[in-house]
């Protein structure tokens, strides 16, 4: 090889390091998945100060002979490996072949590698071999990372604080082993542990490894299929919330990718069982015909396109929904205690910083592991029928707001304000939707006046008024008279409803759906019309909402997906009291 084409390819490798190499995660993604496409079963990633001092991989995969380890750093020789077509098709995770030369043409490398007998030992720097020798016969490979960017200080700038370097590494390879249950991942800062799954091939088990028992004990089993997807997977109860959609870990083919749509029907699929700002853990496997995913060839890049996407977010939507609605979700007061309990306050105390500015940051700190999972027996599967058995018993009501009740599992506490909403919430709903509307006339027919714009658009949505059961005419200037209501609206209270109901119609103006309409006029009027914290309520009133709360679809949560309802078990009060111990 001349000397000039040798300097141009290196030069090639630095442009081509700043397309693909960002942060310390992507360097440490190139390594890790060539590692998994080396067959490894065991990967381990140490890092010295979040990988800005150094970056090492350990992994026992297939090695590499001696040529295989030279050609690994040489551009054009390495790129044969691609095959011509998508990265899907193939079984390698990424693209391959630019990445190692790049990442050797910033920075130290030191590469050690063994197929069978001979070992060989390379080390590069700036993308020059500096020696090349025999070593040790273990199977597998080692590779370390130093001085990144060393000779591109304009890239250097761009890295992160150590604490935002760790923390999307920590990221990264939490998602690579939720992908991969069957190998063992460690990830290890300055010699403390920070990831370790067991490889068991488990996904259940390397959730709990990743997030810990009070997350692993809410998950919930989802499973389906339909033509061209099958799905499998878990997914949280709602008292497990988390402030971003960062735990939304979505594998197709193996693969954690991101989907605008994928995300939708998640989100959509629990609203109203959680708060619109707060977000489950979700874990879900989606295998598909490679044909039907059209892949964003960029390798930094996760985002995949999807044919037949509505079809999957039928799949996914309704597969949540039903597991929700089928599982009984009346979350415990009193978290279970984590068993020996590994935190790492060195991750704790240094990540603390950070984590307030970064909404993107992903805990760390909570991660526990936690040794004592054990197999999950096939639980049958709680129908949420039990729900519509219970039986609480009111004790009576704390702070004006919260209702004591009992039975023989333990006691609740319910919010009667919440409770109520949901109660009124579902109720309106399904006076909304029905087709048959009984109405009925009002003695002192009702006025509202308007502006001049407010009265067209109400005007132009006057067929709206009227499916739901209003008799509305034109009265005067601006103003509309209701001389018939549907039965559901709340006696004592019609007009200020109607005057909500014409309020909501005039925000809805523009993009006008029913289904958003009769929705938002469910919430609104249920909050409207339910009793209030301090505000009294009766001993029977008590009896009977409890008794409509538990026949609700969802009785665990008001519209806007507060909790309605908290359980101390026996179990818990015995536990809190030290009548058992552990
Ligand atoms: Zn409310
Ligand atoms: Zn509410």
């Amino acid at each position: 090889m001349s000397k000039i084409k040798v300097m141009s390819e290196n030069l090639a490798n630095k442009i081509a390091a700043g397309e693909v190499v960002e942060k310390i995660a992507s360097v440490v993604k190139e390594l890790v998945e060539n590692s998994i496409d080396a067959h490894a079963k065991n990967i381990v990633v140490s890092l010295e100060d979040g990988g800005l001092k150094s970056i090492q991989v350990i992994d026992d995969g297939d090695g590499m002979d001696e040529q295989d380890a030279i050609l690994a750093f040489s551009r054009h020789a390495t790129s044969k490996l691609l095959k011509e077509d998508d990265l899907f098709f193939i079984d390698t995770l990424g693209f391959r072949g630019e990445a190692l030369p790049s990442i050797a043409s910033v920075s130290h490398v030191t590469l050690k590698t063994c197929q069978n007998d001979i070992g060989t030992l390379i080390e590069i720097k700036g993308g020059k071999m500096l020696s090349h020798e025999e070593s040790d016969s273990r199977v597998g490979t080692t590779i370390t990372v130093t001085d990144l960017f060393y000779n591109t200080p304009a890239r250097l700038k761009y890295l992160k604080t150590e604490a935002s370097e760790l923390a999307g590494c920590v990221s990264f390879i939490e998602r690579l082993a939720l992908s991969h249950p069957s190998i063992s991942f460690v990830l290890q800062n300055n010699g403390h542990t920070l990831v370790k799954t067991s490889g068991s091939d488990n996904l259940h088990k390397c959730i709990h490894e990743i997030y810990g028992l009070n997350v692993s004990s809410k998950m919930l089993e989802v499973k389906a299929s339909n033509d061209d997807f099958d799905l499998y997977g878990y997914i949280c109860k709602p008292e497990i919330l988390k402030s971003n959609r960062n735990h939304f870990i979505t594998i197709v083919n193996d693969r954690v990718v991101k989907n605008y749509e994928i995300n939708r029907a998640i989100n959509d699929a629990y609203y109203t069982y959680k708060p619109d700002t707060k977000y489950p853990i979700v874990v879900l496997k989606i295998n598909t015909d490679p044909t039907l995913i059209d892949v964003n060839i960029h390798p930094t890049k996760q985002d995949i396109k999807l044919s037949k996407i509505k079809e999957l977010y039928e799949l996914i939507y309704n597969t949540i929904k039903d597991t929700l609605y089928k599982s009984l979700l009346i979350p415990d007061a009193i978290k279970k205690p984590e068993y020996n309990e590994i935190k790492d306050n060195y991750v704790e105390n240094f990540i603390h910083e950070e984590e307030k500015k970064e909404d993107s940051y992903h805990e760390t700190n909570q991660m526990v592991m936690d040794l004592s999972y054990q197999e999950e027996k096939e639980e049958p599967i709680v129908i949420n029928e039990e729900m519509k058995k219970l039986v609480l018993y009111p004790i009576g009501v704390a702070h004006g707001t919260y209702i004591i009740a009992q039975n023989e599992e333990g006691l609740y506490l319910i919010d009667q304000h919440a409770a109520q909403e949901r109660v009124n919430y579902e109720r309106y709903l399904k006076a909304l939707k029905e087709q048959k509307i009984t109405t009925t006339g009002l003695l002192f027919p009702i006025t509202v006046e308007l502006s001049s714009s407010e009265f067209l658009t109400v005007k132009n949505h006057l067929d709206v008024l009227t499916n739901i059961g209003f008799k509305v005419e034109e009265f005067g200037v601006n103003t509309f008279v209701f001389k018939e209501h549907p039965t559901w609206l709340k006696t004592g209270y019609e007009e200020e409803s109607i005057k909500k109901i014409v309020d909501i119609l005039i925000k809805n103006q523009g993009e006008f759906d029913p289904v958003k309409f009769n929705e938002h006029i469910a919430i609104t009027l249920a909050c409207k019309m339910s009793i209030k914290a301090n505000m009294h309520i009766s001993n029977e009133a008590i009896e009977e909402l409890l008794n409509e709360l538990c026949n609700c679809d969802n009785p665990y949560n008001c519209p806007h997906g507060r909790p309605t309802i908290i359980k101390f078990s026996i179990y818990d009060l015995e536990r809190m009291f030290k009548r058992v111990m552990n």
